[in-house]
C-alpha cells in the first residue's frame, strides 16, 4: 500500500534527517514508528502526506510516485492527526468534523449525519458534544475530535505523529485501546510515529525503530522485537 524506497531527506541546513528509508506498510496494516526524538520520524511521516518533499527516493502510494501526483487528490486520501490537534476554535464541535465532507462538496445535511455518525464512532456521543465549542472539552476529547475529522473523507491511509502524545497517562491508554478496536473495524492503512516504545509494540503491526541520522535500525512485529 505505502513502499517507501532508499528514501532520503536532508533539510537545506544540511541536516540529514533521514537516511536511505526502505519501508513497506501493507494494506490494513498498522505501522509505529518510533525512536529517540530527532530521529527523522516526522520528517518521514510527512513526506508520505507531502508536507515535505524528500531529497532522494521514491515513494508511492497503491503503486503511484506521491511526488507526481497532484497534493489536493492525494491528501483526500490520507487522514492526518497530529499531537496537539487544530482545530477551529470558534466554531461547534460538528461543524469542525463536517468540514471536509462541505469541502468535497457533500450537502449539508449528509455532512452532518456523517459528522454525527463519526463523533459516535470515536466515542463522543453527538447529543452532547455536537454543539460544544472545542475548548469546552477535555485534551483526550479533543484528540478524539481530530481522528474524526481524520476519517471525515473516508481515507484508506492514516497518518498519525503522536496521537496519543498530550495527553495524561490514563486517558492515553484508554485512547490507544480504543483506537485499536475501531482500526480492527475501519481496516485503515495506519502510520503512527510515537517516541513511546510501549507504545509502539502495543499498537504496531509492525515496528520501524528509527535509529539517530534517520536510519532504520529494526523492522519487526512486537512478537520478533520482543524475542530479541
Ligand atoms: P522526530 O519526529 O523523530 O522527532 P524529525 O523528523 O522532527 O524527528 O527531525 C529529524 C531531524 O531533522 C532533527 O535533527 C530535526 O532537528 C531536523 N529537522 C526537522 N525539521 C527541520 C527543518 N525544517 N529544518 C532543519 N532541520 C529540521
Ligand atoms: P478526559 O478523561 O477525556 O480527559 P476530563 O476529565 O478532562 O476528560 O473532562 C471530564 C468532563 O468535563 C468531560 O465530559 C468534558 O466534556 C468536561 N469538560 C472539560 N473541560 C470543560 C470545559 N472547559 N467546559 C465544559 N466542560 C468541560
Amino acid at each position: 500500500m505505502i513502499r517507501l524506497t532508499r528514501v532520503g531527506k536532508t533539510y537545506p541546513d544540511g541536516t540529514v534527517a533521514v537516511h536511505e528509508l526502505d519501508l513497506e506498510v501493507g494494506r490494513g496494516e498498522l505501522v509505529c514508528l518510533v525512536g529517540p526524538s530527532g530521529c527523522g520520524k516526522s520528517t518521514t511521516l510527512k513526506m508520505i502526506n507531502r508536507l515535505i518533499e524528500p531529497s532522494s527516493g521514491t515513494i508511492e502510494i497503491d503503486g503511484r510516485d506521491v511526488t507526481t501526483s497532484d497534493p489536493v487528490t492525494l491528501r483526500r486520501g490520507i487522514g492526518y492527526v497530529i499531537q496537539q490537534v487544530g482545530l477551529f476554535p470558534h466554531q461547534r464541535i460538528v461543524t469542525n468534523v463536517m468540514t471536509v465532507p462541505l469541502l468535497y462538496g457533500e450537502s449539508k445535511a449528509v455532512a452532518r449525519e456523517r459528522a454525527e455518525s463519526l463523533m459516535s464512532l470515536v466515542g463522543l456521543d453527538p447529543a452532547t458534544y455536537a454543539d460544544r465549542y472545542p475548548h469546552q472539552l477535555s485534551g483526550g476529547q479533543r484528540q478524539r475530535v481530530g481522528v474524526a475529522r481524520a476519517l471525515a473523507a473516508d481515507p484508506p491511509v492514516l497518518l498519525m505523529d503522536e496521537p496519543f502524545g498530550a495527553v495524561d497517562p490514563v486517558v492515553r491508554v484508554r485512547l490507544q485501546e480504543e483506537f485499536l478496536r475501531l482500526q480492527q473495524d475501519l481496516d485503515k492503512t495506519v502510520v503512527l510515529v510515537t517516541h513511546d516504545i510501549d507504545e509502539a509494540v502495543k499498537m504496531g503491526d509492525r515496528v520501524a525503530v528509527f535509529a539517530d541520522g534517520g536510519r532504520l535500525a529494526q523492522y519487526a512485529t512486537p512478537a520478533e522485537l520482543l524475542a530479541r
